[in-house]
């Protein structure tokens, strides 16, 4: 028997939710969706763009530190390079109206300066109001770690937290009650408690939404094992909030095309080949919708 609440993902649950795309769309319409990127950890953040642009985001842009821009600028001809001044000035590319979503934490950096700049954007993206899309992965959990209670002041009603296990117990510090129980409890129990989505990775992936519902993915192959593989994640959940959907559905949306692209993939998979599937998948979605 299934609990209430609970549910094994699959299209059905999230497929009314996808944007689809209109006669009169333009980019900006189809969402402007925000990458923070690393100055040195680049490829997380190249890959969660690319991934956020196959999802559908009609234009990503790149807020780069002045040290990698020209990695950046040279990743991808479609993507949009801001550079990343400072604090003050990377506050301003969160407040641009036209910014409909943005991923924090991968592959931002754990120094000092990064934190303080992931923590500064956090407030921003707050700022945003309660309609604003914000992925939070990675880094972001070293920048509050044992201080969940400062990230949620945050938080609107279009975040994803996307931590795997190590990160889950860094944002909660150890002894916290929300890491009693098995990992659907837990899961559940920190959506609760920040009042947003969580989505808790691993050979299984549990999805909450705050007022209990709960998606289990397990449809994820181990050639997901790989490096890189949650920044797509991340950035595909990115280019779903952009374009539009709710937090949860985009959470599931994002957890089943990423387990179904490795699964497409085959052997030999590493985190590039994961948004080079999401199209083809997209499209048998969307023919079936
Ligand atoms: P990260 O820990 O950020 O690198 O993300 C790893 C991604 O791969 C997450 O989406 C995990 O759910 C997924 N993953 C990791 N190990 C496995 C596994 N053994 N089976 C299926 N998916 C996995
Ligand atoms: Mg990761």
């Amino acid at each position: 028997a299934v609990a209430p609440n609970l549910w094994q993902n699959a299209p059905a649950l999230f497929i009314g939710a996808l944007p689809r795309p209109r006669i009169d769309d333009h980019k900006y319409r189809r969402g402007h969706a925000l990458v923070l990127g690393g100055a040195v950890m680049t490829g997380a953040a190249r890959l969660a763009a690319r991934a956020a642009q196959r999802a559908g985001a009609g234009l990503v842009t790149v807020a780069s530190p002045p040290a990698a821009e020209l990695v950046y600028r040279l990743s991808s001809p479609s993507q949009i390079v801001r550079p990343l001044g400072d604090p003050a000035a990377a506050v301003g590319l969160l407040a641009d109206p036209s910014v409909t979503a943005a991923v924090l934490g991968p592959g931002a950096g754990t120094g000092e300066t990064e934190q303080a700049l992931l923590r500064a954007l956090v407030a921003a993206a707050g700022g945003r109001g309660a309609d604003f899309g914000l992925v939070l992965d990675a880094d972001i959990f070293t920048a509050f770690a044992g201080q969940a209670d400062a990230l949620k002041a945050h938080l609107g009603g279009r975040a994803v937290l996307t931590p795997h296990e190590g990160e889950f117990k860094r944002l909660f510090g150890s002894g916290h009650p929300v890491l009693m129980g098995d990992k659907l409890a837990r899961t559940r129990a920190a959506a609760r408690h920040l009042g947003a989505v969580v989505l808790l990775k691993g050979p299984d992936t549990v999805i909450a939404h705050p007022d209990g519902r709960a998606v289990i993915e397990a449809g994820g192959p181990p050639t997901l094992a790989t490096a890189g593989s949650g920044d797509v994640l991340a950035g595909l959940c990115l280019g779903l909030l952009a374009g539009g959907m709710d937090a949860f559905h985009a959470a599931m949306a994002a957890a089943w095309l990423h387990a179904q692209a490795a699964v497409r993939f085959g052997p030999g998979l590493v985190a590039e080949d994961l948004a080079e599937q999401v199209p083809a998948l997209l499209a048998a979605l969307l023919s079936a919708a």
